[in-house]
């Protein structure tokens, strides 16, 4: 065995019921004194800042960060000469606040909402008209994390379902991303039992605590992995999809994933019996499958807005971002098999190898 793995350096607090005292202690060891809250409106109303030296709420958030809202959101931190941000949201509130801390080197406390995981990776994105431009800078990665399950609990669960699937997707393509690592592995492999544990949990008792803090500390050994591996073939498949056709974020990563895993699986044997033997089933498609089955996973491309016409130009841009090293070669051919088979929710097993 021969690696090479960087850890990011973070904070990690885990308590429910705990994240407005856990903020404050956290704002406190970075000395922030005047603190920019950056929450969308839903968000703001978890309320977990009460205590915290705030001299700014920042309340415009957009998916995918558009560079007029970073710019915004820059100059109102700028203005209130604010010294700490705090993030309490979803990853496009975490994205935003990362923005802001790409130019301004602010330290960033993130309290995260969803299971999109972007509050454990120093990557940003940001979007200008059709393109979606993203970069890993160290400023970016929040110095805490505060984990409270009881801020999850709002969360609807078609959207738990969607967001919970996103990290999966993380674990998923760590096993065969480019940098993958056995330490990304075994973060990966644990991330998947806790998801498969935890999802159905949310989905069977939406109010209940186990299943939210299951899936709340599944997405950050997810997003470690993710942070550290690199994009693999699904992340460069969302990612041309989000920014060119601004597909929402969570929805596509759920779709996609049966179709990367089912593309990629015969050519990835390790991989495909790490994931395998995390959900406990028989083969690692069996095991996603049943996971979709029980949370009524989202099924299809064409319900969450790409249009049958915008395949063949999804195709030529996935084409170019198909990262060196993935387990099977990616053609034009088998990839408009992918996407069209995710667009119209067909059965994944069409894109397995010797199916194309
Ligand atoms: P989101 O942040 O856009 O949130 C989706 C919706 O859920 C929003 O309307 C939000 O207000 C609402 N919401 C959030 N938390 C809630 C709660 N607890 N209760 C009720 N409503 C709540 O969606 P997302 O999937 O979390 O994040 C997607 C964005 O994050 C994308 O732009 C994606 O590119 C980015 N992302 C980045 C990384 C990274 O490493 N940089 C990783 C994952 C995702």
């Amino acid at each position: 065995m021969r690696f090479e793995h960087e850890t990011l350096a973070q904070r990690v607090r885990f308590a429910t019921g705990e994240a407005p005292a856990a903020l404050c202690a956290e704002v406190q060891r970075l000395g922030g004194s005047r603190v920019m809250v950056i929450a969308s409106d839903s968000e703001a109303a978890l309320e977990v800042a009460a205590d915290v030296p705030v001299v700014r709420h920042h309340h415009e958030v957009v998916m995918h960060v558009p560079v007029a809202s970073a710019e915004r959101a820059r100059t109102a931190a700028a203005e209130a000469k604010a010294d700490v941000l705090v993030s309490v949201g979803g990853g496009s509130t975490t994205g935003l606040a990362k923005a802001v801390a790409l130019t301004s080197g602010l330290p960033v406390v993130a309290v995260p909402t969803t299971y999109a995981g972007s509050e454990a990776t120093s990557v940003w994105g940001l979007t200008e008209g059709a393109r979606k431009s993203t970069g890993a800078d160290a400023r970016v990665l929040p110095r805490a994390v505060v984990y409270d399950a009881a801020l999850t609990l709002t969360l609807p669960v078609a959207l738990s379902v969607a967001s919970g699937l996103n990290a999966l997707a993380h674990c998923v393509d760590s096993l065969w991303a480019p940098r993958t690592d056995p330490i990304d592995q075994a973060l990966a492999a644990e991330g998947i039992r806790a998801l498969a544990a935890g999802l159905p949990a949310v989905v069977a008792d939406p109010n209940g605590l186990p299943g939210r803090e299951q899936m709340l500390y599944a997405s950050y050994l997810a997003a470690t992995a993710f942070s550290s591996a690199g994009s693999g073939l699904h992340h460069r498949i969302c990612h041309v999809l989000g920014g060119a056709f601004d597909l929402p974020h969570a929805q596509t990563h759920a779709v996609v994933l049966p179709y990367v895993l089912a593309f990629n699986a015969a050519a990835a044997p390790e991989a495909e019996r790490r994931i395998a033997d995390a959900f406990g089933a028989a083969t690692a498609l069996d095991g996603l499958q049943e996971l979709r089955r029980a949370v009524d996973a989202p099924r299809a491309l064409r319900d969450h807005g790409l249009d049958e016409a915008d395949i063949d130009d999804a195709v030529t841009a996935v084409l170019e971002a198909v990262p060196a090293g993935n387990p099977r070669e990616a053609t034009a051919d088998g990839l408009r098999r992918l996407l069209r088979a995710a667009w119209e929710g067909a059965d994944p097993a069409v894109v397995t190898v010797g199916k194309n």
